[in-house]
């Protein structure tokens, strides 16, 4: 255990924590897009900058990646950081200014317009501020790697392998869950989900035998189902919840037994 101090206040830490952890956890707002606390840290976004005043190299610093250390006294709201912060939600408007958490950043900093060139906010993929969420969601909690960093530059996006179809993408939208900037598009059509924003990556439906609604991809419940999660066989071809209504109604229904 070690002691920190982030505005002149102290607060407890577990070694090996970073900084806005344990800023989240007492109730501290620094804002931040790339962060969540399953995934590595990244410090992508750069908004959870936090000024260093005395325990560790002095200066800004992403709090995400700032281990604790005893001693470390920070400050989240010095004017270095807000101004610092400023100019970077008027590139992150500039780039998604669809997006309802880049506003309402930017609007909480009194930022309502971006100096930065406009850009097409039609094309989704295009929104995209690069924090690389989806990539960690997809490598590290699905273990499948579908998505990375592509090219250089201002050429860097986030693609498919060669920017082509992906073979190894289970259409199962935790990328686009995550996504703070709502740049992917992911879609349902009759008996397909297609990833738009994945080159148009396609995939087969499983319909409910109950409902007969498409509840999820094949390869999605293919994954689930090798996961050794033990469904009856009866269950097993019905969407969640149906299988839910099924599990409560048996559990109901089920004479008690006199004990
Ligand atoms: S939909 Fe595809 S790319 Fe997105 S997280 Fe799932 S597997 Fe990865």
């Amino acid at each position: 255990m070690v002691v920190i101090s982030i505005n002149e206040k102290k607060y407890k830490a577990q070694e090996g924590e970073n900084v806005l952890k344990v800023a989240i956890r007492e109730g501290i707002d620094i804002p931040y897009l790339c962060y969540q606390e399953t995934l590595s840290p990244y410090g992508a976004c750069r908004l959870c900058m936090v000024e260093v005043i005395s325990g560790g190299k002095p200066g800004l610093t992403t709090s995400c990646t700032l281990p604790v250390a005893e001693g470390l006294t920070v400050e989240t709201e010095s004017v270095e950081v807000v101004q610092v912060r400023k100019v970077l939600l008027e590139l992150y408007l500039s780039e998604a200014p669809g997006s309802q958490k880049i506003r309402e950043l930017a609007k909480k900093y009194g930022v309502d317009r971006s100096r930065f060139t406009h850009i097409d906010v039609t094309a989704k993929g295009d929104r995209c501020v690069l924090c690389g969420l989806c990539v960690r969601v997809c490598d590290e909690i699905l273990g499948i790697g579908a998505i990375n960093y592509a090219g250089r530059g201002t050429s860097t996006s986030i693609n498919t392998p060669w920017y082509d179809t992906s073979s190894v993408c289970i259409g199962c939208g935790a990328c686009e869950y995550v996504c703070p900037a709502d740049a992917i598009d992911i879609f349902d059509q009759d008996d397909e989900r297609i990833m738009e924003t994945w080159n148009k990556t396609t995939l087969k439906l499983k319909e409910c035998e109950e409902s007969m609604k498409h509840f999820a991809t094949e390869r999605l419940v293919e994954l689930v189902g090798s996961k050794n999660i033990s469904f009856t066989r009866e269950l097993e071809n019905l969407s969640p919840d149906a299988k839910m209504r099924k599990a409560a109604a048996e559990f109901l229904l089920k004479p008690k037994r006199n004990s």
